[in-house]
């Protein structure tokens, strides 16, 4: 990756691979919301469109493997791939087989009898302990659903799984299209992105986000920080948060994180004013605080109104900018105007020229939720992935397929 203080993984591209006629293992990530048995948001399935279609037009017999949820080693019914069929086959517009197993001989013999452009879809990876744990005869079985292997699952990247880790030592292989689209814009962003480049960061666990901010402010020109992991920030400043998030063990990194970013002359906002209520619902009564400090009794729940304003002017001013994280409980309508509003401040810019990246579940939702991910230049499908690798870390599933 240029800029990074790694050397760059040779990889080779789904375009370098001889695929033509050949029984192709696909690890997509799949791993998308559902209720009540249907799919309900298929992004993740639309952006493996172009690595499907590029291997029906070769003629190659395609199997699918992913994880969907936590189903923790054993099958559950709710976590099903059966309903992932049906949605891929709708999205291509191409029918797409299913198996209920992913190894063993029953989902052999269904692979082996692909013909060339047939698709199957291979049933919850997770449904085995190996997956997981990595285990070497797991990935080796399913391995021998392919003789090339492409890995597309960007947001699984960051595990050291069998699916992810361990397939590559059994099959070559390469990286498709959505892996490729996401770290050509990672790229820009840890390479040599256009300045100002601003980080927004948010959520609930600053735990998680120690590493990126300190690789961020090596690169970063300004950097916002909302949502509940701000207040551990603002208590490390001395502000009364009141009975808002607070990670105790984080309040020394979040200081040191403030005093490093001030002798780099770096701008590191924090939210100026609070929406806060008593308790944590939906019909709560909001109160609007007047300044940085909550009172005693209070829980911040999102950004007040001066913030959006600041952070806003802050947004416009940004030529790079790449978001993780909600400003708020976003997903209690009441508490969601400050990640909304950031959203729509991002899709403002994109417009005017900059280069915005959103990465995280959350933050995707909330972009879905202001209706602008059109208008964004790139919504990562790895929240985890895309942190880890601004963190500058190499990603085990990256790794595994180098040359
Ligand atoms: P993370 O997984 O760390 O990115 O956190 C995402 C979660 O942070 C979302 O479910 C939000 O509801 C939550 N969140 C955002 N702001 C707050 C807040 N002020 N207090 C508690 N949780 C929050």
């Amino acid at each position: 990756m240029p800029g990074s203080d790694k050397p760059a993984l040779k990889l080779k591209r789904l375009q370098d691979l001889d695929v033509k006629g050949k029984r192709v293992l696909v690890r997509v990530d799949y791993n998308v919301p559902m209720k009540g048995g249907r799919v309900v948001d298929n992004r993740r399935i639309r952006e493996t469109v172009p690595t499907i279609k590029h291997l029906v037009e070769a003629g190659a017999r395609v199997t699918l493997v992913s994880h969907l949820g936590r189903p923790k080693g054993k099958p559950e019914e709710k976590y099903s791939m059966k309903p992932v069929a049906p949605e891929l086959s709708k999205v291509l517009g191409l029918p797409v087989a299913f198996c209920g197993e992913c190894v063993g001989s029953k989902a052999e013999a269904a692979s082996k009898a692909l013909k060339s452009g047939e698709i199957l879809v291979l049933e919850n990876l997770r449904f085995h302990a190996g997956e997981e744990g990595n285990d070497a005869d797991f990935a080796k079985q399913l391995s021998r659903h392919g003789e090339v292997f492409v890995q597309d699952a960007f947001g699984a990247l960051h595990r050291a799984h069998a699916s992810t880790a361990g397939i590559p030592k059994n099959l070559p292989g390469g990286i498709g299209f959505l892996v490729q689209k996401e770290l050509e814009f990672l790229d820009r962003v840890v390479g040599n992105p256009e300045r100002p480049f601003l980080a927004i960061l948010g959520g609930a666990k600053v735990s998680d986000k120690i590493g990126v901010l300190l690789k961020l402010l090596e690169r970063v020109d300004s950097l916002i920080i909302g949502g509940g992991m701000a207040y551990t920030f603002l208590h490390a400043q001395g502000v009364s948060i009141g009975k808002s998030l607070l990670e105790k063990d984080n309040v020394k990194d979040a200081q040191a994180i403030v005093e490093k970013a001030y002798a780099k002359n770096i701008q590191c906002l924090l939210p100026a004013d609070h929406v806060a209520v008593k308790e944590i619902k939906a019909d709560a009564e909001r109160f609007v605080t007047q300044a940085m400090a909550i009172a005693p009794d209070m829980i911040g729940v999102d950004i007040g109104p001066h913030t959006i304003e600041i952070f806003t002017e802050e947004i416009a001013k940004a030529k790079t900018i790449f978001w993780n994280g909600p400003m708020g409980i976003f997903e209690m309508e009441p508490f969601s105007k400050g990640t909304i509003e950031v959203a729509k401040a991002l899709a403002k810019a994109t417009r005017k020229g900059a280069t915005t990246i959103v990465g995280g579940g959350d933050s995707l939702a909330a972009v879905d939720l202001a209706k602008v991910d059109a208008q964004l230049s790139h919504c990562s499908t790895g929240g985890g992935a895309s942190l880890e690798l601004l963190e500058g870390k190499v990603l085990p599933g990256l790794a595994a397929l180098a040359c």
